[in-house]
């Protein structure tokens, strides 16, 4: 095959990190990711985001940020979760090409020189496709699979074994920064930009500190945000639940009269008692899920800002002025 190597020897690489409560991780994930990156020969900076942790996440950041000038750290205000940390990550990479990772070397940085050569190749985006997903338990992949089930049904996006470890070319990241949605599903959007795509194949590590991010609760609010956002056949199905019941209804209407007339009408109030729940609870849902779609747009029409930059390491940065005052803090 004809290697191709267009004015790409000037390249200069992204490589964006969300961390939330990870300071026992900061130093060994920032290191071994620079590693990898060193042996390449290029230009690079990586941008750590800080998603509002709680534990020294920032100071680490920052201390490291002081030992390496290509690691730039990002405090957003609050904990706005991973997906507005992806996007605050998106908005200030500068890079030509843009790796996105998680912050527990559970996507291996030796995985990067790979990326970037697929990317060379002329990819425009190269995605991370899990062989194992490491050590996980049955209850998480359980509902994973079974997330990724409904949600490949309801948006026709399959999602199986897809990561947020991807490579994104500066092209795609500037269209990602044009998506207004306050809902993002990085995934899920990533895969529906089109562009040319690439997927490689990578084993998952395993955790090296402390414990998953995500909480059950977390994790199920991201998945129904990720399919109201996606999809709007939820709301065909229940129409479609409505007219099922409607020639249900035309059925036991007809046998119901006719036997009524006849003089032998079904007595007894079981079956009205199960009637009435089934239709009341399937009422509720369909209310429930209508509700949910008006918070959606409710929260998309206030169209507020998805994270705030309370702080960065950034010296040269306009925004943030660097106290140099002795005061202790
Ligand atoms: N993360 C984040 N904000 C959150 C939750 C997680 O930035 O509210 C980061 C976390 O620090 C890590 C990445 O997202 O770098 C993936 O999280 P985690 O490893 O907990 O997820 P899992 O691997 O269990 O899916
Ligand atoms: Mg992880």
């Amino acid at each position: 095959m004809e290697h191709r190597v267009e004015k790409r020897d000037v390249d200069f690489i992204s490589v964006v990190i969300p961390f939330y409560n990870e300071s026992e991780q900061i130093f060994m994930t920032l290191e071994t990711t620079e590693r990898v990156l060193q042996t390449l020969d290029i230009a690079y900076e990586i941008v750590a985001i800080d998603d509002g942790s709680v534990d020294s996440t920032w100071q680490e950041l920052s201390k490291y940020s002081m030992k390496s000038s290509n690691v730039r750290a990002i405090r957003l205000s609050r904990n706005f979760g991973k997906e507005a940390a992806i996007c605050a990550g998106l908005a200030e990479a500068k890079g030509d090409a843009v790796i996105l990772m998680d912050g527990d070397l559970q996507h291996p940085p030796r995985y990067i020189p790979e990326m970037i050569a697929l990317w060379r190749e002329g990819y425009e985006v190269v995605e991370g496709v899990k062989t194992s997903r490491g050590k996980e338990s049955r209850f998480s992949r359980f509902t994973a699979n079974l997330f990724y089930g409904i949600f490949a049904k309801l948006s026709g996006i399959r999602l199986k074994d897809a990561s947020d470890f991807k490579l994104l070319d500066r092209k795609v990241v500037d269209y990602w920064n044009t998506f207004t949605e306050r809902d993002t599903f990085f995934r899920a959007l990533s895969s529906w930009m089109g562009f040319k795509r690439i997927t490689f194949p990578f084993e998952v590590d395993e955790r090296k500190a402390g414990g998953s991010k995500w909480g059950f609760l977390k994790l199920a609010r991201l998945s129904l945000n990720a399919v109201i956002s996606f999809s709007s056949r939820p709301l065909i199905l229940i129409s479609g639940l409505g007219v099922i019941f409607l020639v249900m209804f035309f059925v036991l209407a007809v046998q119901t009269l006719v036997r009524y007339f006849g003089g032998n009408a079904a007595t007894g109030f079981t079956t009205v008692i199960l009637l009435q729940l089934l239709i009341g609870s399937i009422v509720l849902i369909s209310l429930g899920l209508l509700g949910l779609y008006v918070a959606s747009l409710f929260r998309e029409v206030k169209g507020r800002p998805r994270f705030f930059i309370a702080e960065t390491t950034d010296l040269n940065s306009e925004t943030e002025p660097e106290l140099d005052t002795g005061s202790e803090e």
